[in-house]
């Protein structure tokens, strides 16, 4: 069963991987320590975790777990909470643990805390039931379409339609516009 074995020589490994050990690293271990004991999953290729933000606690939470954005095991929800679900594809079991917070503490304090009280007192955990669509799944792409404006490769069924246009699959940055806009004119540094 997957498990996080050793607190202390995990927090090595997410001391080494994230840069410092802050009071996320050791709440992220001990979210991820609870969720794989909830889930008791028993290969990697089981388990798919979703964390709720993009700080300190996820570096740790993929380092306890071995998940990876990379692999699809690893999903981020940008809701800027200190929680996190463990889910067992093969036992359809799901728990979402978050942290009870207590930001108001000195930072050694709560470092101090976090490493010594017990999961009552700094989590909370549920069961939950969480749907996957297809294209969300570890495996080859379920569908791999060219966009029709910008001509690139969109997977996963990410590619939109707008509605009262032609039905030609669009990119999100084609069909709601992207993050980046594209330069006109090429950097100076570029020019030989
Ligand atoms: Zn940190
Ligand atoms: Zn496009």
């Amino acid at each position: 069963m997957l498990k996080v074995e050793n607190l202390q020589s995990t927090l090595e490994r997410c001391e080494e991987y994230h840069g410092h050990l802050c009071t996320g690293q050791i709440m992220g271990v001990r979210m991820a320590r609870k969720g794989l004991e909830l889930v008791a999953a028993e290969d990697i290729k089981d388990l798919i975790v979703f964390v709720e933000n993009d700080r300190c606690i996820t570096d740790a939470i993929t380092i306890a777990t071995g998940v990876r954005l990379g692999r699809r095991s690893l999903k981020f929800l940008d809701y800027g909470k200190m929680a996190a679900t463990f889910v067992n594809q093969r036992t359809g079991k799901a728990w979402r643990v978050a942290s009870r917070g207590h930001a108001e503490l000195p930072p050694a304090e709560a470092k101090a805390r976090a490493l010594k009280e017990d999961d009552e007192i700094l989590l909370t955990w549920r069961p939950v039931t969480v749907s996957f669509n297809p294209g969300d799944l570890p495996g080859p792409p379920a569908r791999i379409v060219q966009c029709a404006r910008c001509g690139e490769t969109v997977l996963d069924y990410r590619d939109v339609t707008l509605s009262g246009n032609t039905a030609e699959p669009l990119c999100r940055a084609c069909g709601h516009g992207a993050y980046y806009r594209t330069c006109d004119t090429a950097p100076a540094a570029a020019e030989v």
